[in-house]
């Protein structure tokens, strides 16, 4: 192909706050529908809204984790459209003066590092939420959601493959997270993405006519359905056809976009400033309060674990994903202060664990405690690496101290050599055709021997000590 694909991303990240964005009703996702409704929020005419404060706090710390400049003042604007799930007829959304601009972030995909910009955050409410009755030409409204804060994050059409767009995604949910302002669930729709794409001949600098696609709602949603409407638009332009601006919808059952409508364009919603909201004005205490509020970010952990405890970019990238991973992670080296090991045993066998049992690591049933214990055992002898996969099995099922496994088990590593020659002595004497091809010259059987060993202990011979003193008594 030589056409590339310019892809911009818009997101909309619900916000954790206890309360909706201009009225004192409850957030709470799951409640009987519109139970968590007033006046306000159900548009009755001559109600006032009041803006939440923590609305803008979480606003203040998305704009400067990603870099943005923050606007001294910005204003409210009223988006007008007619649908039922919006009571008053218009969203109160930031238009020309959103709280923030110009910010970036960084992705990396492939071992490398992008910056991707970021235009603009605007804080704003969510709609209601239509229920289609699916046995009845009916359609219900639930208001719970009407006014609940989001923020919109747009970026710059800086993304330029399906993956990049993904990593975008997910560095974003992840800043999301650290700031502990949404929960980025895109199942649910507390993360939502709609993406603009459009592509244009390899080496030009303008940009195509675009298309806006919904209805993704994971990150393999997004990924397929860009790469599949880069398809479309490529060979719509290769036949000499031309791409119409609209809005598409991904199948994710047919694995298609269809067309749902032209592109609204902002004149269509006849903004204009909501004169029921004062200017937001932000000082520079504000944002110096917030700034020394926020907690290390996903790249700064990052590259801390990579000069702190010399872990490859893959690992620290992997371990910091998450806050509760990354602080797990650091507890266990803290009682166990071999990084890489604790790496492996968290990347490994613990992720596996949990995945298997489709737990977080909140839930982890091994504490960091218990598993540095279970690597001092490995260390200091006590079991070999192998039992060791053993006795965490039984930690996750049982939730026991590895020590206590050990023991009710009889897992003790065998070191005693006097014990080990005995073994091996039996093993030796039950193989003698082996023994003398050994002799003969085929000394890949020791792997055999050993092996034999191995299984006569169940597994607790020290594998170090059992090839030394097979080999001195073949
Ligand atoms: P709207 O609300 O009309 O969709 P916005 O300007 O808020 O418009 O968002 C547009 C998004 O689309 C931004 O992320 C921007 O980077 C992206 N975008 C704009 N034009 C193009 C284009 N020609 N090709 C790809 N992406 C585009
Ligand atoms: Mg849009
Ligand atoms: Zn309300």
């Amino acid at each position: 192909m030589n056409h590339e694909p310019v892809i911009g991303l818009e997101i909309h990240a619900q916000l954790l706050t206890k309360s909706k964005i201009f009225c004192s009703c409850s957030t709470e996702f799951g409640a009987p529908p519109n139970t968590h409704t007033c006046p306000v929020c159900l548009g009755m005419p001559g109600v006032l809204p009041v803006l939440n404060r923590t609305v803008v706090d979480y606003a203040l710390r998305m704009a400067l984790a990603t870099n943005c400049a923050v606007a001294p003042l910005s204003r409210f604007a009223r988006k007008n459209y007619f649908y039922p799930d919006l009571p008053k007829g218009y969203q109160i959304s930031q238009y020309e003066l959103p709280i923030a601009e110009h910010g970036h972030i960084l992705i990396e995909v492939n071992g490398e590092t992008k910056r991707i910009g970021i235009t603009r955050i605007h804080m704003e409410e969510d709609a209601g939420k239509l229920i289609h009755d699916p046995y009845r030409p009916v359609s219900s409204v639930d208001f719970n959601r009407t006014g609940v804060p989001l923020i919109e994050i747009v970026s710059e059409p800086d993304i330029r493959t399906p993956e990049e767009a993904g990593a975008y995604l997910r560095q974003l949910r992840a800043i999301l997270r650290y700031l502990e302002i949404c929960d980025g669930n895109m199942e649910e729709g507390s993360f939502r993405c709609d993406a603009n794409i459009s592509v244009r001949p390899v080496g030009v600098d303008t940009l195509g006519t675009r298309t806006e696609l919904k209805n993704m709602n994971s990150f393999k949603h997004v990924e397929n359905a860009l790469a599949c409407e880069i398809e479309r638009q490529g060979s719509l332009i290769e036949d000499g056809k031309k791409v119409v601006q609209e809005t598409r919808l991904w199948d994710p059952a047919k694995g298609i976009t269809v067309s749902m409508r032209s592109k609204e364009e902002a004149h269509d919603y006849r903004y204009f400033p909501d004169p029921d909201l004062l200017p937001l004005v932000i000082d520079e205490q504000w944002v110096e309060e917030i700034q020394r509020s926020l907690p290390e970010l996903p790249a700064a952990k990052k590259s801390r674990f990579i000069t702190d405890y010399e872990l490859p970019s893959y690992d620290a990238e992997l371990l910091t994903a998450s806050r509760a991973l990354a602080d797990y992670f650091e507890a266990c080296v803290n009682h166990f202060p071999e990084p890489k090991t604790v790496s492996n045993w968290v990347m490994g066998s613990l992720l596996a664990a949990l995945n298997a049992e489709n737990k977080t690591i909140e839930q982890t049933p091994v504490t960091p405690e218990r598993l540095a214990e279970l690597l001092r055992l490995i260390d200091s002898g006590v079991i070999s690496g192998k039992i060791a996969k053993t006795v965490f099995d039984e930690m996750v099922s049982s939730g026991n101290a590895p020590e206590t496994i050990v023991r009710e088990k009889g897992l003790v590593q065998i070191t005693d050599t006097d014990a080990i020659a005995e073994i091996i002595q039996k093993v030796l004497a039950d193989y003698p055709k082996e023994v003398s091809d050994y002799k003969g010259g085929k000394t890949k059987l020791l792997g055999f021997f050993v092996g034999q060993v191995m299984k006569a202990t169940r597994g607790k011979a020290n594998p170090k000590l059992v090839n030394e003193i097979l080999k001195e008594m073949l």
